[in-house]
C-alpha cells in the first residue's frame, strides 16, 4: 500500500480511533488533515508531528464542512482520502432520551458524514480517483438497549455509504464502512469495570481493539488495491457481529 503523497481529510482526528488513522497515514508519508472539536492543544501538537492541517469545527456544521474542504483542497490541490470518524454518544433508554440527545448523536455522527462526503464529491469525480471510508459501528448492524440514537445514526452511515457508493462507482471513487466493535478510546472509558466484563463475554476473541487495529482496515480499504471493493461494510468488531 503507497500512501507518499496522498492527500487525506480525517475528522475527529484528535483522539482514539481518528488520531491513529492520522498518525498511520502521516506515518506512510501522506498529507494528512484532520478536524476536531474542542482539544485545542492536542490538535497543535498533532498537527506539528505530522506536518499537517488542523481545523477547528463542529463536523454537524455544513458550512464549515465546505470551507475545510475548500481549504485543503487549495493548499494541497485536491483530496485523495475522506475518512468520516466524528462521532459521540449521548446514551440514555428510549423513554428518558431526550430531544436534544437525538439530534446531537443524529448530527454529529450522521449529519457529518453527509456535510463531508457531499464536500468531497465534486473534487474526487474531477479527479476521477477518491476513496470514502465511513467509521459506522457494530451498534449500527446489532444494536443496543440505551443507544438508540447512536444506533439510528451508525446504521444511517451504511444506507448513506451503499447510496454513494452507487453514485459514484463509475467515476473510480469508491465508498465503504468500517464498524468497529469495542475499541478502547476516551469513548468506552466511562464504561464501568463489571459492564466492560459482560460486554467482553459476547466478544468470540474476548478482549477490546486497541484504535490501530481499526486504522489498519481504514488504510487497506483507503489504498489502490482496494479499488474493486464499494459499498462494502466490514466489520472490525472480534467476531461480535457474528
Ligand atoms: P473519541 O475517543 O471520543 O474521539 C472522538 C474524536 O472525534 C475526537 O477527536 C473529537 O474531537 C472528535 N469529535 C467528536 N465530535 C465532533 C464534532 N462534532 N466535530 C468534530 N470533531 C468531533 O471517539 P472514538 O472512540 O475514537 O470514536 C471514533 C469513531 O469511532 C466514532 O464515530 C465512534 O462512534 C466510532 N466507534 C467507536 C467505538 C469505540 O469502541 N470506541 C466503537 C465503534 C465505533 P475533540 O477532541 O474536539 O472532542
Amino acid at each position: 500500500m503507497e500512501f507518499n503523497k496522498s492527500r487525506i481529510l480525517v475528522t475527529g482526528g484528535t483522539r482514539g480511533i481518528g488520531r491513529a488513522i492520522v498518525e498511520a497515514f502521516a506515518h506512510q508519508g501522506a498529507q494528512v488533515a484532520f478536524t476536531y472539536r474542542s482539544s485545542t492543544e492536542v490538535a497543535e501538537e498533532l498537527k506539528k508531528e505530522i506536518s499537517g492541517l488542523a481545523f477547528q469545527c463542529d463536523a454537524a456544521d455544513i458550512h464549515a464542512a465546505s470551507q475545510v474542504v475548500e481549504q485543503v483542497v487549495k493548499a494541497w490541490g485536491g483530496i485523495d482520502i475522506l475518512v468520516n470518524n466524528a462521532g459521540i454518544t449521548r446514551d440514555n433508554l428510549m423513554m428518558r432520551m431526550s430531544e436534544s440527545d437525538w439530534d446531537q448523536v443524529i448530527n454529529a455522527n450522521l449529519k457529518s458524514v453527509f456535510n463531508y462526503s457531499k464536500a468531497v464529491c465534486r473534487t474526487m469525480m474531477r479527479q476521477r480517483y477518491g476513496r470514502i471510508i465511513n467509521i459506522s459501528s457494530v451498534v449500527g448492524r446489532i444494536g443496543n438497549a440505551g443507544q438508540a440514537n447512536y444506533a439510528a445514526s451508525k446504521a444511517g452511515i451504511v444506507g448513506l455509504s451503499k447510496s454513494l457508493a452507487k453514485e459514484l462507482a463509475t467515476r473510480g471513487v469508491t465508498v465503504n464502512v468500517v464498524a468497529p466493535g469495542f475499541v478502547e478510546t476516551d469513548m468506552t472509558e466511562a464504561i464501568n469495570p463489571k459492564e466492560k466484563e459482560s460486554l467482553l463475554r459476547g466478544v468470540p476473541v474476548r478482549r477490546t481493539a486497541m484504535p490501530e487495529e481499526i486504522a489498519a482496515p481504514v488504510l487497506f480499504l483507503a489504498s489502490k488495491e482496494a479499488s474493486y471493493i464499494t459499498g462494502q461494510t466490514l466489520g472490525v468488531d472480534g467476531g461480535l457481529s457474528m
